[in-house]
Formats: C-alpha cells, sequence, structure tokens
C-alpha cells in the first residue's frame, strides 16, 4: 500500500508514526512544504524564554531518523492538487516552482492552518509578526534581543497571546495586550481566574486593552510599524506587533476535492475519513467531537490532532478506531501562577448552547500546618449540568503546580461521571502533595449541597 502524509507537524507526524506501526510494509510519502519537518510550536514559547537553546531541537523527529525507518520524507514540497479518481497528487518543488506527479492509494491530510492576518489599515507594514511555526520562532527570537524594539503589542490574549507576552517581556521590552473580549484567556478562564491574572500581568509590566481592537497600524517612512489606533480611538507605541487572533484552516485548495464546511473545516467522520473514502483528514483543519457537548468542533490542539493522526491511520482499510471524543483541555502559566481548565466554562456555555451551574472553592494546596514557602491557595470551579448533574469542566489555578487534576476531570467528562462519582472518589493524600479531600471532591461535594 502507498501512502501520502501531507503535512509534518502534529497531526502528520502522528499519521506517519501510525502507519509505520500499522501498516510496516505500506510505502509511505510524506510531504512538507518548508525546509523542515514536525517543528512543535508548542515548544515556541520555550525557545524564546531560553530554555530551549537550539530551535531545531523543538521536533519530534529528524529527516535521518524517519528515513531509517523508511519513511520517503519530501520536504519543499507543497501539495497543490489532488486528483482524487486517479488517486494522482500535483507537487510543486517550493524552491524552483517545477511540478511533479505521485501517486498514492490512502491519502492522510493534516494540513493544518495559518495565522490569521487583520484585514486593517497598515497591515503590509514591517514588523508585524505571528507566532506559529519554525520561521516565526525564529524571527520573534531574533526580535527578542534587538534593542530598537522596546515596545511590543500583542493582539489577542488566548494562550499564544499571553506566551508571546510573557516571553517578550521576560526579555525586557514593554508589552500591550489588546483584546476585543472584556477578559484575557476569555475562552479559558471565567472571571475568578481571570481577575487574578490580570493583575499578575499587570504587576509584571504588560498593559492590558481589553473590549478593543486594533483599528489601524501606522507606520514610519521605512514602512516599519510604529503605534496601534485602537477601535476606541487610543494610540500607542509599537515597534513589533504579534497577530495571535485565531487561525484558518489552510485548505482552500482542497475546495472540490473533499467536502468543507461553511468555515472551510475538512469534513471528516469519527475514522478521520473524508467525503472521498480514500482520503483522511486530521488537525487543526478539521472538527473533533468535544465530550461534554457530544457535538463537533474546532478544538486547535496537538493533543487533539495526534489521536486524529493515530485513528486515521489505523482506519486505512477499513474501520478499526473511532476518534475519541476530547475535553479541550489545556494549561498554562502566567508569570507566577499556573493554570489548566478543561471542558465547559460559564463564559463558554451560552455559545455552546449548554445550561450549567458552577461552584468556585479555593483551599490550600497541602494541609495549613505546611509552611508557606511549600504551600500555595488553590482555585477550582468545577462546572456542572444542573439537570443530569453530569460534569462539564472545570479549572484550577495555582502558584504551585496543581494541574494535573485537569487531568482526572477531562476523564470524568468522557466517562460522563456525575457531581455525585466525584465528590467521594478516591485520591490519594501525602500531606507533601495534597490534602485529605482533594479539591476535586471539595468543590464536587460543595455542588451536591447546592443541588440537593
Ligand atoms: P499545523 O501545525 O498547522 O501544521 C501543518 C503543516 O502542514 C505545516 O508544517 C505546513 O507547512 C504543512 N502544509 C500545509 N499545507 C501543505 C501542503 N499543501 N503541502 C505540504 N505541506 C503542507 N497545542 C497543544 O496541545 N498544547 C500546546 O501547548 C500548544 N501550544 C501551542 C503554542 C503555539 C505558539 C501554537 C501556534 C500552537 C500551539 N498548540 C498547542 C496548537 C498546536 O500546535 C496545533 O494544534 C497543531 O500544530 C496542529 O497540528 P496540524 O498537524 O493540524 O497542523
Amino acid at each position: 500500500m502507498k501512502v501520502a502524509v501531507v503535512g509534518s507537524s502534529h497531526g502528520g507526524y502522528e499519521a506517519v508514526r501510525g502507519v509505520l506501526q500499522q501498516f510496516p510494509d505500506a510505502h509511505i510519502d510524506w510531504y512538507e512544504k518548508g525546509d523542515f519537518i514536525s517543528f512543535l510550536s508548542c515548544g515556541m514559547e520555550l525557545y524564546l524564554q531560553g530554555v530551549v537553546k537550539d530551535v531545531n531541537s523543538v521536533s519530534y523527529a529528524t529527516i535521518p531518523e524517519m528515513e531509517d525507518k523508511g519513511v520517503h520524507v519530501h520536504i519543499n514540497s507543497e501539495v497543490t492538487n489532488i486528483d482524487p479518481d486517479g488517486h494522482k497528487l500535483t507537487v510543486v518543488d517550493v524552491q524552483n516552482g517545477q511540478e511533479e506527479s505521485a501517486d498514492y492509494d490512502k491519502l492522510i491530510l493534516s494540513v493544518g492552518a495559518t495565522p490569521f492576518k487583520l484585514p486593517v489599515a497598515g497591515k503590509e507594514l514591517q514588523n508585524i509578526y505571528a507566532m506559529r511555526g519554525r520561521d516565526w520562532a525564529i524571527k520573534l527570537r531574533e526580535a527578542e534581543v534587538k534593542p530598537d524594539i522596546k515596545n511590543v503589542t500583542v493582539v489577542g490574549s488566548g494562550y499564544i497571546g499571553i506566551e508571546a507576552a510573557e516571553s517578550f517581556a521576560k526579555a525586557g521590552k514593554h508589552v500591550t495586550i489588546v483584546d476585543m473580549n472584556p477578559t484575557i484567556l476569555g475562552t479559558y478562564l471565567d472571571t475568578e481566574f481571570t481577575e487574578i491574572l490580570e493583575e499578575e500581568l499587570k504587576a509584571n509590566d504588560v498593559d492590558l486593552r481589553l473590549s478593543q481592537s486594533v483599528k489601524e497600524y501606522v507606520g514610519n517612512s521605512d514602512d516599519k510599524v510604529t503605534s496601534v489606533i485602537s477601535t476606541t480611538g487610543d494610540t500607542w507605541d509599537a515597534d513589533l506587533v504579534i497577530e495571535t487572533a485565531g487561525i484558518r484552516p489552510a485548505t482552500k485548495w482542497l475546495a472540490g476535492i473533499v467536502d468543507l464546511d461553511d468555515h472551510g473545516m475538512i469534513k471528516t467522520d469519527e475514522y478521520q475519513q473524508t467525503s472521498n473514502p480514500d482520503i483522511f483528514a486530521v488537525g487543526d483543519a478539521t472538527e473533533i467531537e468535544f465530550a461534554p457537548t457530544g457535538k463537533k468542533q474546532l478544538i486547535a490542539l496537538a493533543s487533539s490532532a495526534r489521536r486524529q493522526g493515530r485513528s486515521a491511520a489505523a482506519n486505512l482499510e477499513g474501520h478499526k478506531r473511532k476518534t475519541t471524543a476530547v475535553s479541550g483541555s489545556s494549561a498554562l502559566h502566567v508569570f507566577n501562577y499556573k493554570f489548566a481548565s478543561t471542558g465547559v466554562k460559564d463564559v463558554t456555555a451560552k455559545g455552546l448552547g449548554v445550561d450549567v451551574e458552577s461552584v468556585f472553592v479555593t483551599d490550600t494546596k497541602v494541609p495549613p500546618f505546611v509552611p508557606a514557602e511549600h504551600n500555595a491557595e488553590v482555585f477550582f470551579k468545577l462546572t456542572y449540568d444542573p439537570k443530569t448533574r453530569v460534569v462539564m469542566g472545570a479549572q484550577i489555578m495555582s502558584k504551585m503546580d496543581t494541574t494535573a487534576n485537569i487531568n482526572a476531570i477531562s476523564l470524568a467528562i468522557q466517562q460522563h461521571m456525575t457531581v455525585d462519582d466525584l465528590a467521594y472518589a478516591d485520591f490519594f493524600f501525602q500531606p507533601g502533595f495534597d490534602r485529605p479531600w482533594n479539591i476535586m471532591n471539595v468543590a464536587a461535594q460543595k455542588a451536591e449541597q447546592k443541588l440537593d
């Protein structure tokens, strides 16, 4: 069997691994339009903050490693067209424009997404960057050490925007975050958490300009951006802008080849099969089932892409494995705080069309007798369906690392557990790590009281 995989990021890499495992005799052609394989944007922050020194190490695998496994790796090779009936790909060498045709029996697309570029006046000015992929990682790192870049504006306060803001603030730049939402991290956390984190950002000299968007970028005679004008009429200096205001699927070229939805996402079933039975698709160009609602939506996470990649590979010769529903869990640090969240939040419930109720609890990480330098306050919110009592989501934050609790809640969501199941669920106790009642028990017991 000849398998072609397009795209070498999370979804593509996992698909290749899966094919190697499931079909060791398959001939695998792996196409990537960039000049590098399997860069992890997830590792960009570690690189920007100097924890990881070599940008090339931020990857799953090297070309020689994959070739040793028998994979035929084609970099600088953009797949520009598919003839589904003839099972043929058009592959363009991006360095010299030469076109080739290549055969496949089964095709897995993990073409991902590209950063959304704000369609505002001045958008063509220099020093307006994005944050995705190795090329931007290198450019951003260079900008961090340029002395003439003093003021940095980050557009968007999702987790990528916060990673950018923290990295540049730590590099000694004055950072302004602008977001049309009234709070930062608007789809990740409710206000009990964002209020604390907004103060944390301000304490680290990061300016917040919320409930406003960019109206215009202003430049100088060298065509470099110098300031930002917002929709509220405010203006501030900016030598560098980092746009992290969402992504768009890289799928225009697939129109008429496989079914796309109105947003250009590739439609797949739970086996990652597209409208063409020999073409599979995974990652940020597809939707995935959201466990709390059972409905498909975009959850642009590497963790989702990897799970889909594994399913696609398993299903190439027939339906073997459905992709597991995910809860959209993610974790991040914001200076001294570490948070994680999963599933539905109060702030996202309306948009998802679900009625939820929540309880918010605070506790200490370990028993209060443990001195402050080994202890910290923990904030936890549990969200559930008040009719069925089923757990729908949770958020946790502390100056110590308590984020692993969110994986337990993700599992609870996946298994449709109720607050009653969680209230007395058995979690370990050891005073160096935890309390006799884990904060998940405490919150679920509070939810029971509220519901009864
Ligand atoms: P992409 O990563 O978008 O990659 C697509 C690849 O396909 C690219 O290499 C592209 O060049 C190539 N390609 C596209 N079209 C073609 C074509 N026609 N021919 C050949 N090649 C093509 N997720 C997490 O779970 N945890 C995190 O901590 C996390 N942190 C992140 C931090 C940042 C800064 C960013 C930007 C994202 C982060 N994510 C994180 C999200 C995660 O990176 C994405 O969900 C994931 O990369 C999606 O993988 P993908 O395979 O769908 O596509």
